[in-house]
């Protein structure tokens, strides 16, 4: 087993381990050659997860946060004070495609309601601006293909924020894949949930959510089926379960179990629901060895440990690593371990359409990601 410290030697003197390694500069594979650039962002959406974003961004880097776009003047004015954001950054969601003449904002981080990020992505592509969009980057694939199109031919960048990407404990995980310590892969296990509370929250709105536990939870079983094998899927089946039609609505799921199969014979079994707690787990099986991260996705510490020990890597804040991460992706065009681009969303998103389907029509559905 190791301790911290050799940990860090041992990834430090590897080439091998250059992700892990990364994780602790910038969690990409080439380093700055231009530190002293930072990127600067406009947070859209000042809610929970927009304050946890601006808290963690204090901590970066080479990213700062310069500006907002906001439909509460209340709200703008508070960050104001608390970033020293000045006047001329702020914007409401009328007017925000002026800020394409604003010299000193270079992207947006959209962290509204998932059904509206589509909309807003364009707009931010159109005003040439770069765009980093959380997940799920929308609600479907075919609104995922038409914002990545955008941002092509605004020839910007579209990261979404998918954060696991730059964790440690994870990055180290898959650099053991990729060295085959845990020889051929068999099978994943992801689990995805939690009861969530106030019935009236755009969270159980099928307009403002897109549907329900899936888009926002399960959604991290999907997207972590493929960096934890390694591999898109090929095909997938999936059964819907719902306890609770009130609260749960039409196009709102509670509860779903999804199977996917991989081109080199791996399978998954997945679990997305908004009705169960203590579901956080992540589970690799290959025929030397296995991986465990749990809890896998939480804002952490993550823990993880294989059939060699506990991993021992740093805990960081996540939304700090990856700010600073997507920083060099945007200003450097650095390549990170596990990609984070709009084109990683359309392939969830692909999943997800297919997930739905197969639980309306019970049918095994082919994926051609
Ligand atoms: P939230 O409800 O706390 O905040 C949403 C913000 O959007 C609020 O400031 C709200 O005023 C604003 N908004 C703008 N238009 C709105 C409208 N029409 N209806 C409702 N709110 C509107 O939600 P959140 O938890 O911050 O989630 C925002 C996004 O961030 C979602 O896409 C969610 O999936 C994502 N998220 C990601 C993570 C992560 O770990 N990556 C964690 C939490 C949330």
């Amino acid at each position: 087993m190791k301790t911290r410290r050799s940990f860090i030697q041992q990834v430090s003197l590897t080439a091998a381990s250059l992700p892990v390694l990364n994780i602790l500069n910038a969690a990409c594979m080439n380093t700055a050659n231009n530190d002293k650039q930072i990127l600067r962002v406009a947070i859209m959406g000042l809610g929970g997860y927009g304050t946890r974003v601006a808290e963690a961004m204090n901590d970066c880097k080479r990213a700062k946060l310069v500006g907002v776009i906001s439909g509460t003047p209340s709200k703008i004015a508070g960050w104001q004070k608390k970033y020293s954001i000045p006047e001329k950054n702020c914007y409401n969601y009328e007017n925000f495609d002026a800020i394409k003449h604003n010299p000193d904002i270079d992207a947006v981080y959209v962290i509204t309601p998932n059904a509206l990020h589509h909309d807003a992505v364009i707009r931010v592509a159109k005003a040439g601006k770069h765009v980093i969009c959380e997940k799920p980057m929308a609600v479907n694939a075919k609104e995922a293909r038409e914002m990545v199109d955008a941002c092509k031919a605004g020839n910007v960048k579209l990261l979404v924020g998918y954060r696991m990407h730059f964790e440690p404990h994870t990055l180290e995980i898959i650099r053991m894949r990729n060295e085959g310590e845990f020889g051929k892969v068999l099978f994943f296990q992801g689990l995805s949930g939690f009861i969530i509370g106030d019935p009236t929250q755009w969270r159980l709105n099928k307009a403002l959510a897109g549907g329900g536990a899936m888009m926002d939870i399960g959604i991290y079983s999907v997207n972590g089926s493929r960096y934890m094998t390694g591999e898109d899927p090929i095909w997938v089946t999936a059964q819907e379960t719902k306890n609770n039609p009130q609260k749960f609505k039409e196009g709102v799921d509670e509860t779903i179990q999804f199977q996917l199969g991989f081109p080199g014979g791996a399978v998954a079994s997945c679990l997305s629901t908004y009705s169960m707690n203590n579901l956080d787990r992540f589970f690799l099986n290959g025929d030397k060895g296995f991986a465990e991260l749990q809890p896998a996705t939480g804002y952490g510490p993550i823990k993880g440990r294989t059939n060699k020990g506990e991993i021992d890597a740093p805990v960081v804040t996540h939304q700090t690593v990856q700010m600073d991460a997507m920083a060099g992706i945007i200003l450097n065009n650095e390549k990170p371990v596990v990609p984070v681009d709009g084109e990683e969303a359309v392939k969830d998103l692909k999943i997800v359409d297919a997930i739905y389907e197969a639980c309306k029509t019970g049918n095994k559905i082919e994926l051609k990601l």
